[in-house]
């Protein structure tokens, strides 16, 4: 068996599934896996189905210890303690996730929220450590964010920092998970976008996005409105253009108070590319200061899929 000490454990906990890799200094994957885990059982069953499966991970691997464990879970974390305050993706609530694993694996784990693993990643892989300030926003089901300020993290006084996809965006706006109004997420989420879409849909001003729904049966999806508005359907167009706009809005309230080099995008939403970015560009360009706006370069990240679990394996290597 070997005993590699230089690799790193990440863990990024989805709603469904789990994806495991080990990690090499620089970032790069040296074996992943992705396994399904059951959330709907109770916490300390999905846990030790969580333990299992990176053990057999290992095994299968030969690697009998690595160098740190780090886990990313969207939701509220406290990374100190190593607590899952809550998580509506996973429906817990209060459940201490570190010292049970840590105990299972025979390693320390360290936890924390998803959108920060995200953020470190994006800083460590599409930044390549060559800035001091970068922000990350994944644009997934939900809009989250991390922040990293003088080249570290930055988790705020009680760990909640970084939640740009709850800014309020629209004083009297939509009603949104966290059950404020009007935050970003409830327009630029994938659940905000489908719920705009299948609104216009329904007053009949969208007939691309009812073709290609099959008369409203088959599910709406980012993608899909992407679909339709490179179809030039008038509705799906508009859609983007307003969710750029909305972005952009966000994104120079951000440029303002942080003054970033960076902003990388990534996650799902952000796979539209130039339908949601020139607006963004333009609306960001239009409402931040001159100079930090023409400084910050945006970006859609070029490594989407394992920022959160190359960036929970560093950052538990910090
Ligand atoms: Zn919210």
């Amino acid at each position: 068996m070997k005993n590699n000490q230089k690799l790193s454990l990440g863990i990024d906990c989805g709603g469904t599934n789990l994806k495991v890799a080990l990690v090499k200094p620089g970032g790069e994957i040296f074996k992943w896996t992705l396994a399904p885990i059951n959330f709907k059982q109770k916490e300390e069953r999905a846990l030790r189905d969580i333990a299992k499966a990176v053990l057999t991970f290992l095994k299968k691997n030969e690697v009998t210890q690595v160098e740190r464990v780090g886990m990313g879970i969207a939701g509220d974390v406290d990374q100190v303690e190593g607590v899952v305050r809550f998580s509506p993706n996973l429906g817990w609530k209060n459940v201490r996730v570190s010292a049970p694993l840590c105990q299972a694996l025979g390693m320390p784990v360290i936890l924390d929220n998803d959108a920060n693993c995200a953020a470190w990643g994006a800083y460590c892989l599409d930044a390549k450590r060559n800035c001091q300030n970068l922000l990350c926003l994944t644009l997934g089901t939900g809009v989250g964010g991390g922040v990293i300020l003088g080249r570290k993290l930055y988790r705020g006084s009680t760990g909640s920092a970084g939640e740009f996809g709850h800014m309020s965006i629209q004083f009297n706006g939509r009603k949104c998970k966290c059950g404020n109004l009007g935050c970003l997420e409830s327009m630029l989420g994938a659940w905000g976008l489908t719920l705009s879409a299948e609104e216009g849909m329904d007053r009949g001003l969208s007939p691309e996005l009812l073709r290609l729904t099959a008369n409203g049966k088959k599910k709406i999806t980012p993608k899909l409105i992407a679909r339709a508005a490179h179809r030039k359907d008038a509705f799906a167009v508009a859609l983007w253009q307003e969710s750029g706009e909305h972005l952009g809005a966000a994104l120079a309230n951000l440029v303002n108070l942080f003054n970033p080099d960076r902003i990388v995008l990534c996650g799902g939403v952000s796979k539209v590319g130039k339908l949601l970015l020139d607006p963004t560009r333009r609306e960001l360009a239009k409402r931040a200061f001159l100079v930090p706006a023409k400084h910050v370069r945006l970006t859609i990240s070029q490594y989407d899929e394992r920022l959160g679990v190359v960036g929970a394996a560093l950052l538990a290597s910090q």
